[in-house]
């Protein structure tokens, strides 16, 4: 199946605005690692893709971690002496240090000062911070409103709880013929953050969607979860099934102007990692590639060394790189229909060449088949063979078992798409027969192992 092919049939701007739009019913929820924020979003999520919630209780280990207390709130403000609220949790979620301990108080500017964040290289943006792991308390404001306050006394209140209760996660498992996955992961712990969370969301949203009732050679594991702590969770209580994977994507800033730029994975020449490049080099504006590092979302929990799963992260603008990261600029207005629909289209692209990646053998191996006389071998037009013709020489020539399509593509410098379709025809035409997969279940090869499997292959 060539699920790019029937992508391109759709119209790029109704997909678009469909994923801003789901984007904007997201927007206002106030998220965190645990609580009804999360709850609320997944249930959204739930009317649109078969997702299963989880609910794991505090206090539960999980490897080197414990699940937290559960995080819940209702209002926060400060008010000034007239009573006005000068600081509003109603206007803006992220007006509150996210995690903040419940506080009923009246103070001084001077005892409230600790307590408030502000970015003063952008003094309109309010920031976004937590303390998750630290039992604090405070505000985050814009800097200017931070200038405006007068000395005096101030009503504090923030109206949360933080109690014994769970950490609850997503799960979207959709079967396909094997039992090899793919896992997609995306963070869905930030409150009114656009790029940094929903963009990933929407598009995995809309990518299960898509996958859902299909005849896949793949199964895929959609994982929406709370960063960090969600991903380790995961990983503790399903440690067998991590064996099944063989592809993964970390999904976020994927919906801002900024051109893509993929993280590789630990292993860093993985299926998955030459399969984002080749789409991204072929179906993108000057895509960058950045060398795997343990710090950035939940890769880094995917390739910590006992696990060293092939799970890369793709976004446009870097997390961290942008001013607007983590501020109250990361907003609706920060995310564009076109570029969602446009991750979207990547992200198709990349699941179809693992879908069609595959070695095939040539069946008439003996010097190159006539494929004049097949109605095969036709010009395109200018003096060269055309893409096509050349395809399928390259097709026949490297198909003896042991190189994939994706082999094929790079080496000839020729898109997969075309590869993949020049296969498809040479296979119609009795030229090429596909290798079965290996048997499923089995972990992905190393490197080491694939020379060995090659060598006893030609002994
Ligand atoms: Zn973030």
């Amino acid at each position: 199946m060539k699920l790019l092919k029937e992508f391109d049939q759709k119209d790029p701007l109704a997909i678009g605005q469909e994923l801003h739009r789901f984007a904007k019913e997201l927007y206002p929820i106030c998220r965190s690692i645990t609580g009804d924020g999360i709850r609320r979003t997944l249930a959204m999520i739930q009317k649109r893709i078969p997702l299963r919630t989880f609910e794991v209780p505090t206090g539960t280990a999980v490897f080197d971690w414990t699940v937290p207390k559960e995080w819940n709130i209702r209002d926060a403000y400060i008010k000034d002496k007239s009573g006005k609220r000068v600081v509003d949790f109603q206007n803006c979620n992220l007006h509150v240090l996210n995690y903040s301990t419940p506080v009923r108080a009246t103070m001084q500017l001077s005892e409230l000062n600790p307590h408030l964040f502000t970015i003063p290289a952008n003094p309109e943006w309010i920031p976004y911070r937590t303390s998750y792991y630290k039992e604090d308390w405070g505000f985050c404001l814009s800097h200017n409103q931070m200038l405006a306050l007068e000395d005096g006394e101030y009503e504090v209140c923030i109206d949360s709880t933080l109690e014994d209760g769970h950490l609850t996660y997503g799960e979207c498992y959709l079967p396909g013929r094997s039992v090899d996955e793919v896992l997609i992961s995306c963070h869905a712990c930030h409150p009114s953050l656009a790029n940094d969370n929903l963009s990933g969301l929407t598009v995995a949203t809309s990518l299960a969607q898509f996958l859902s009732g299909r005849d896949l050679r793949y199964s895929y594991r959609f994982l929406l979860i709370p960063g960090t702590i969600g991903a380790i969770t995961w990983l503790a209580r399903n440690r067998a099934a991590t064996e099944r994977i063989h592809h993964g994507l970390v999904l976020t800033c994927i919906g801002d102007n900024g051109r893509f730029h993929y993280k590789k994975s630990r292993r860093g020449n993985a299926e998955i990692d030459r399969a984002v490049i080749h789409v991204l080099t072929h179906y993108s504006e000057s895509p960058e590639f950045l060398e795997f590092s343990p710090y950035g979302y939940d890769e880094r929990q995917y390739c910590s060394p006992g696990f060293n799963l092939a799970v890369g992260c793709l976004m446009r603008s870097v997390w961290g790189s942008f001013p607007e990261y983590h501020t109250s600029g990361d907003n609706l207005e920060f995310i564009h229909p076109q570029q969602l629909a446009g991750s979207l289209r990547v992200c198709t692209a990349i699941l179809d060449l693992l879908e069609n990646n595959r070695r095939y053998r040539n069946l008439n191996p003996y010097c190159e088949p006539q494929l004049g006389r097949r109605n095969l071998y036709r010009s395109t037009g200018g003096d060269g063979i055309g893409e096509d013709s050349n395809a399928r020489l390259w097709v026949l020539n490297l198909s003896d078992g042991e190189f994939s399509l994706l082999d094929i593509a790079e080496r000839s410098g020729i898109p997969f798409s075309i590869i993949s379709q020049a296969a498809d025809l040479l296979c119609k035409s009795g030229l090429l027969a596909v290798v079965p997969d290996d048997k499923p279940g089995k972990r992905p090869s190393t490197g080491l192992a694939n020379r060995h499997r090659a060598r006893r292959g030609r002994s």
